[in-house]
């Protein structure tokens, strides 16, 4: 069977999507991963038309994406590795909670091989229960972009737009339209069901194999940390961290990449001493720009928490300690 055809897999973990709350009207006091995958799909009319043909769902976890974890992390990537591998799958849909969503989308970039076939993350920032869910229409619109001829890589399809892994990040805590690609703008929209893109599908990313196999036969991930620039950042945190055994630091600069002239001594410090260190920024927009001398490395335009898995892969794909 040719990539093209198939069947539209949709994993479940929780989120706001399969939240419910008491009453209806409460859009922030409600329980995440409430309602399975199996029923969210089947409150959706027209999912059959989206998916191009058969739909399946499987329910993967169901927590709050603020509790995701390593074990949830390793399921999902199996899973998705076994779903991509099989030529009648067409495309895989998970759905998440929004807060961990760049995370889990980055994550499932680095190791997974989509090429051929996307794999889509939904979300919804309001409970199914709400007086106007949007997890449904943010359901359907991301079936409707896995189910798309020529679709690839691992996107993000929320209020109607389309966000690479790369650029995708949660930019407000309420609002319905809570995502932003940032300054490399959105990669297209979902409008009644037809997909229009603003930049063509993304490059095929090299899946770390390497990092993936350690997944699959470890339980032990690297500890590695994110840590800020603020003012009076004294850099006693990273010590103390330094002693705890820790594996790799992120730090959330500010600006440019500038760092309290403690917080960097210590970073330094740790970066002697074996301990991995990455710079990344605060500001919201843009990426640290390199210059010669610079004594810690970059984390290439990943916001922190992307840099963060991108060293832990870095961390698991390198030979075993003693
Ligand atoms: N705390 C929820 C979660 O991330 C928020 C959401 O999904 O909108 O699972």
């Amino acid at each position: 069977m040719q990539v093209g055809t198939g069947k539209i897999v949709v994993l479940g973990t929780g989120g706001t999507i399969a939240g419910k709350a008491a009453k209806a009207g409460d859009n922030i006091g409600y329980t995440a991963g409430q309602v399975s995958v199996g029923q969210l799909l089947e409150a959706i009319p027209g999912l059959a038309q989206a998916a191009r043909g058969r739909i399946e769902a499987e329910q993967i976890a169901q927590i709050d994406s603020k509790d995701m974890d390593f074990a949830v992390w390793r399921q999902l990537a199996h899973r998705c590795t076994q779903l991509l591998a099989d030529p009648d799958v067409r495309g895989v849909v998970v759905t998440h909670g929004t807060d961990t969503l760049e995370e889990t989308a980055w994550f499932l970039d680095s190791v997974l091989d989509t090429a051929e076939r996307p794999v889509v993350l939904a979300c919804a920032m309001r409970p199914a229960t709400a007086i106007a869910p949007d997890g449904p229409q943010n359901l359907l619109d991301a079936v409707a972009v896995a189910a798309t001829p020529g679709a690839r890589g691992v996107l993000a399809v929320v209020a109607g737009t389309i966000h690479t892994a790369r650029d995708v990040q949660k930019v407000h805590p309420y609002r319905v339209d809570a995502f932003s690609s940032g300054d490399a703008g959105p990669l297209g929209w979902v409008e009644e069901g037809a997909v229009r893109l603003a930049h063509g599908w993304p490059a095929p990313s090299v899946p770390r194999l390497d990092a993936l196999h350690h997944i699959a036969n470890t339980y032990l991930w690297p500890r590695v940390e994110v840590l800020m620039n603020h003012v009076g950042a004294d850099g006693r945190i990273v010590d103390l961290l330094v002693l705890d055994g820790v594996d790799g630091l992120v730090v959330a600069a500010t600006g440019n990449g500038t760092l309290h002239h403690a917080l960097a001594k210590a970073l330094e410090r740790a970066h002697e001493s074996g301990v991995e260190v990455r710079v990344a920024t605060r500001c919201p927009l843009g990426r640290v720009l390199p210059k010669p001398g610079d004594a810690l490395p970059h984390s290439e335009g990943l916001s922190p928490v992307k840099a963060r898995i991108s060293l832990l892969l870095d961390l698991l794909a390198r030979p075993r300690r003693p």
